[in-house]
C-alpha cells in the first residue's frame, strides 16, 4: 500500500515536470497560465487524501490548500499591470505566504516539542535584513519609480521580506531535523520553487529584468506546486510530525543565515547612496530597529545560556529523586568545616541515616512506593534538623545530617533521638502505610582532626553498622575501638576468601546418638578453620562473615561434598552403620541460591551417597524473609530424597506455621532450652511442648547440646529421640571418629536411661 502510494508520488512528479517543460519552451502565454492554473488545482486531490490519512499533516493540508486557492485566485487577478500596481492580488500573496509560515511553524512544532527560544527572533533578524534589502534593491527603485508610496507599493515592501522568513525557517527545518523524510524533501523543493518564481517577478517588477523573465517565472511556480502535491501524496508526509533529534548542526546554520542577513543589509546601505529623506529615514529606521532586535536577542541567549548553567550546576549537585544536595556538597561542605576555625563549644557532627530493610519495601512494594519512602523521608529529615543543618542524600536509602552547631555530645544525642523519632509515624504511601526504622551512626568531627571528609563520613557509617548489629532502630557513637574492628573484620573477609584454596577448612563432627537404642545413628558436620598461624577461628565468627560476603557458597558446597564422601568412607571402612546419616548445615544464601538443588544431587552423586542419608540442617530466618522462594527449594531437595532440619528450633519465631507449610522432617532443640531442662521447670514444660508438637506432626526430634546425664535423662523421658552434645561426644576430626564411635558403643546404653514410653517426668 505504502509502496504503491510511493510510486504513485514519483508519477505525479514526472507529470509535474512534463507541464514545467511545457510552460518553459511554450510560445504562448496563454498555455503558461492555463498550466499554472492547472499546477495550483491539481493540488486538491493530493491534499484530500492526505487530509483523510490523519490529523498531523490534516493541519498542513489545510494551509496549503489555502495557499494553492490564494495563489491561483492571484494569478487571475493579476493583467499586464506590475504586481506592485495590485493590491488584492499582493495581498493574496501575502495570505499564502503566512500560511506557508504558519505550516513551517506548524512542521517545527510537532517535531520538537521543547519550545524554540530564540527561532522568532532569528526570524526577525532575517526578516528585517531583507527588508533592508528589498527596500534598497527592489521596493525603493519602485517607489521612486511610481513616484508615490501607494498602498499597493506598502503592501509590496511587506511582502518581498517575508520570502527571506519561508527561506529561513525551511532552512531551519532542514538543518535541525533528522531523519528527515522524502515528504520533508519534496515540500522544501516545492517552496524553493516559489521563492525563486518570486525572485524573477520581483526582478521584473523592479526593472532589473524584462517582462519577457515570466517565461521562466511560470515554470518555477508549477514545479514547485507539482513537488507541493507530490509531498502531500507521498506516504512519509504523516511521519513528518514525529519526534526527531535535533542534528548538532542546526546552531551553525541558524548563525551563518542570521550572521549574512546582517551582513548583507550592511554591504547594500554601504554600497548604495540613498535617493531622497524617505529613503534616508527608512534607511535610518529600519538599521535602528534591526540593531534593537539583535541586541534583545542576544541578550535573550545570553540569560537562557546562563540558566541552562545553572540548571547544569544544580543538577550536578542535587539527587534527582529527593532534591537533596549530594556527596560531592555534603564533602565540600564538611572540607570547608575542617579549613574554618570554630570554637571550643561547637562540635560538628554526622549522623548516617540508613533505611532498615529497605530491599524489602522495594522487593515487596515495587521500586515506585520505594522511591515515595525516600522522598518521605528527606522531607520528614529536613524538618526534623535547623536551617543551619545539612540533610544530604549519599545514594540507595542512606542518608547524611551534617549538623554544624551542635553545641554538645548531649546535643548530639538528643539530635540523633529526634532523627530516629521522624520514623515513629508511619509513612503514608499511596499503597497505604507502611512503618520504615533507621539505624543512625553518629561522628562527631574535631577541630584537630586530621582525617578526610571522605574517612569522617566512614566513621558514622561504620558506627551506623554498629546499630544494624545492635539489633537495627537504635543509633551508635563511633569510637576509634570500632575503626579497629571493622579493619579486623576486613582481615578475615580477605584471608576466608583464600582459606578454600589454601586447604585451610576443615571438617569436624559430632555424633548424634538414638536415645532407645544407644547407637550412633548419625553426625553433624562441623566446620573449623584452621589459619596459617595454626589459630582455629569458630565458624560463630567466619560463618556469618562468608554469608555476608557470598564467600557461604563455594565454602558451603565444599563442606556438603567432604562430609558425605566422609560419610562414605566410615560406612565403607565399618566405622558407622550403613544407614548412618550425616547432617550438613546449609546457610540461607545457600538456600536462596536457585542451583542449590542442583549442588546438593552433585554432591550425592559423587560421593556415592544415598539422598535418605542427608539431612540439612536450616534456620528459620529464610522461611520467614524469603517464604516463597524457601518452600520452592525445599519441595525441589525433598523431591531429590533428602531430608530438612529446622537447627535451633525455639531460638528465633519458632512459629507453629512453618512447621506445618515447609517440608521439614525434624526439629533440633536449641541447645538453650536443653541446658536448662534439667533444673528449670519453665524450659522444661517448653521442651515437652516443642517434642509434643513435633510429634503429632511426625517429625523425629533431636536435642542439640546435651552436656549432662540428668539432662539426657529428661529429654529421654519427655519422648525425644536423639541427641547430641558434649556429653555424648565433642566434634571431632574425622580421623578420631573410629575410636569415638567404638567408646560409645563401649557405653552403651547411657546409665539411667528409660525407654520413651514411660510415665513422663514432672
Ligand atoms: P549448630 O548447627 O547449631 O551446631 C551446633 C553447635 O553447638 C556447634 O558449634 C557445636 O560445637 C556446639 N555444641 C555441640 N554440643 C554442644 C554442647 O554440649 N554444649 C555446647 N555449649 N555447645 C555444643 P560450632 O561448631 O561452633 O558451630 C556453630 C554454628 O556455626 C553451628 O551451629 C552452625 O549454625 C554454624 N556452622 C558450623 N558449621 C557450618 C557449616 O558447615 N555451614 C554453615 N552454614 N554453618 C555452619
Ligand atoms: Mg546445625
Ligand atoms: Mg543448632
Amino acid at each position: 500500500m505504502k509502496r504503491a502510494s510511493a510510486l504513485v508520488t514519483w508519477w505525479y512528479l514526472a507529470a509535474g515536470g512534463v507541464a514545467t517543460v511545457a510552460a518553459l519552451v511554450s510560445p504562448w502565454p496563454a498555455l503558461r497560465e492555463a498550466l499554472y492554473l492547472l499546477a495550483c488545482a491539481q493540488m486538491a486531490p493530493a491534499l484530500w487524501l492526505s487530509y483523510r490519512r490523519g490529523l498531523a499533516s490534516a493541519r498542513l493540508a489545510i494551509l496549503l490548500a489555502v495557499v494553492g486557492v490564494s495563489y491561483g485566485a492571484a494569478q487571475l487577478l493579476t493583467g499586464d499591470e506590475p504586481t506592485y500596481q495590485q493590491p488584492a492580488a499582493i495581498a493574496l500573496g501575502l495570505l499564502a505566504t503566512g500560511c506557508i509560515i504558519a505550516g513551517l511553524a506548524v512542521v517545527l512544532h510537532m517535531r520538537d516539542d521543547r519550545g524554540h527560544e530564540g527561532l522568532l527572533g532569528d526570524a526577525l533578524i532575517v526578516a528585517l535584513g531583507a527588508w533592508v534589502v528589498s527596500w534598497a534593491t527592489l521596493v525603493q527603485p519602485i517607489v521612486s519609480h511610481t513616484g508615490k508610496t501607494a498602498f499597493g507599493t506598502i503592501l509590496y515592501g511587506v511582502y518581498q521580506p517575508t520570502a527571506s522568513v519561508v527561506l529561513f525557517l525551511l532552512v531551519v527545518v532542514l538543518l535541525n531535523y533528522s531523519p528527515r523524510p522524502a515528504s520533508m524533501w519534496l515540500l522544501a523543493a516545492a517552496l524553493t520553487g516559489n521563492l525563486l518564481g518570486d525572485l524573477v517577478y520581483a526582478l521584473i517588477d523592479a526593472g532589473h529584468v524584462g517582462a519577457g523573465g515570466e517565461r521562466v517565472g511560470i515554470p518555477m511556480y508549477i514545479v514547485g506546486y507539482f513537488c507541493a502535491g507530490a509531498a502531500f501524496l507521498h506516504p512519509s508526509i504523516n511521519t513528518l510530525g514525529h519526534a526527531a533529534t535535533p542534528a548538532n548542526r542546526q546552531m551553525l546554520g541558524r548563525l551563518i543565515l542570521t550572521t549574512s542577513s546582517l551582513v548583507f543589509p550592511v554591504i547594500v546601505l554601504a554600497g548604495t547612496a540613498p535617493n531622497d529623506t524617505t529613503d534616508k529615514i527608512v534607511r535610518s529606521l529600519s538599521a535602528v530597529v534591526l540593531a534593537a532586535v539583535v541586541t534583545t536577542r542576544v541578550a535573550l541567549a545570553v540569560r537562557a545560556n546562563n540558566l541552562a548553567q545553572a540548571e547544569l550546576l544544580h543538577g550536578a549537585q542535587t539527587d534527582p529523586l529527593t532534591g537533596l544536595p549530594n556527596r560531592t556538597v555534603l564533602l565540600d561542605r564538611i572540607n570547608k568545616l575542617l579549613s574554618d576555625r570554630w570554637g571550643q563549644d561547637v562540635h560538628p557532627t554526622l549522623f548516617f541515616v540508613d533505611l532498615d530493610r529497605f530491599k524489602n519495601i522495594n522487593d515487596s512494594l515495587g521500586h515506585a512506593a520505594g522511591d515515595e519512602v525516600l522522598v518521605t523521608v528527606a522531607r520528614r529529615l529536613v524538618n526534623a534538623v535547623s536551617d543551619d543543618a545539612m540533610v544530604a542524600r549519599l545514594s540507595g536509602d542512606e542518608y547524611v545530617v551534617l549538623d554544624a552547631s551542635t553545641r554538645s555530645q548531649g546535643a548530639a544525642m538528643a539530635l540523633a533521638e529526634r532523627l530516629l523519632a521522624v520514623f515513629r509515624e508511619p509513612l503514608a504511601l499511596s499503597q497505604g502505610d507502611v512503618f520504615v526504622t533507621a539505624s543512625i551512626g553518629v561522628a562527631a568531627i574535631s577541630a584537630t582532626s586530621s582525617t578526610s571528609p571522605e574517612d569522617l563520613v566512614r566513621h558514622a557509617d561504620t558506627a551506623m553498622y554498629r546499630a544494624k548489629d545492635a539489633g537495627r532502630n537504635c543509633l551508635a557513637v563511633y569510637d576509634e575501638s570500632m575503626h579497629e574492628r571493622v579493619a579486623h573484620r576486613l582481615a578475615v573477609e580477605t584471608a576466608l576468601y583464600r582459606a578454600l584454596d589454601r586447604r585451610e577448612l576443615r571438617l569436624y563432627h559430632q555424633p548424634i546418638l538414638d536415645l532407645q537404642s544407644g547407637d550412633v545413628v548419625g553426625f553433624e558436620a562441623l566446620m573449623r578453620w584452621q589459619q596459617a598461624d595454626g589459630t582455629i577461628v569458630s565458624p560463630a565468627e567466619f560463618i556469618p562473615i562468608a554469608e555476608d560476603t557470598g564467600t557461604i557458597v563455594p565454602i558451603g558446597s565444599w563442606a556438603l561434598l567432604e562430609a558425605l564422601s566422609q560419610l562414605r568412607r566410615w560406612i565403607d571402612d565399618g566405622v558407622c552403620s550403613p544407614s548412618a546419616t550425616m547432617s550438613v548445615n546449609v546457610s540461607p544464601r545457600q538456600l536462596s541460591d536457585t542451583n542449590f538443588p542442583a549442588i546438593v544431587s552433585e554432591a550425592l552423586t559423587r560421593a556415592g551417597v544415598s539422598p535418605q542419608l542427608l539431612w540439612l540442617e536450616v534456620t528459620e530466618s529464610v522461611m520467614i524473609a524469603e517464604p516463597e522462594l524457601a518452600l520452592a527449594t525445599l519441595r525441589r531437595l525433598r523431591s531429590l530424597g533428602v531430608r530438612v532440619a529446622l537447627d535451633d528450633f525455639g531460638t528465633g519465631y519458632s512459629s507453629l506455621s512453618l512447621l506445618q507449610k515447609f517440608p521439614l522432617q525434624r526439629i533440633k532443640i536449641d541447645r538453650a532450652f536443653v541446658h536448662g531442662v534439667a533444673d528449670n521447670p519453665n524450659d522444661r514444660s517448653l521442651v515437652r511442648t516443642i517434642i509434643a508438637m513435633g510429634r503429632s506432626l511426625g517429625l523425629d526430634m533431636v536435642a542439640e547440646g546435651v552436656e549432662s546425664v540428668h539432662q539426657l535423662q529428661v529429654l529421654s523421658d519427655l519422648g525425644c529421640s536423639k541427641a547430641q552434645g558434649f556429653l555424648i561426644s565433642h566434634p571431632v576430626p574425622a580421623d578420631a571418629m573410629r575410636s569415638t564411635v567404638a567408646a560409645l558403643e563401649r557405653l552403651g546404653q547411657f546409665p539411667g536411661l528409660r525407654p520413651s514410653s514411660a510415665a513422663p517426668v514432672v
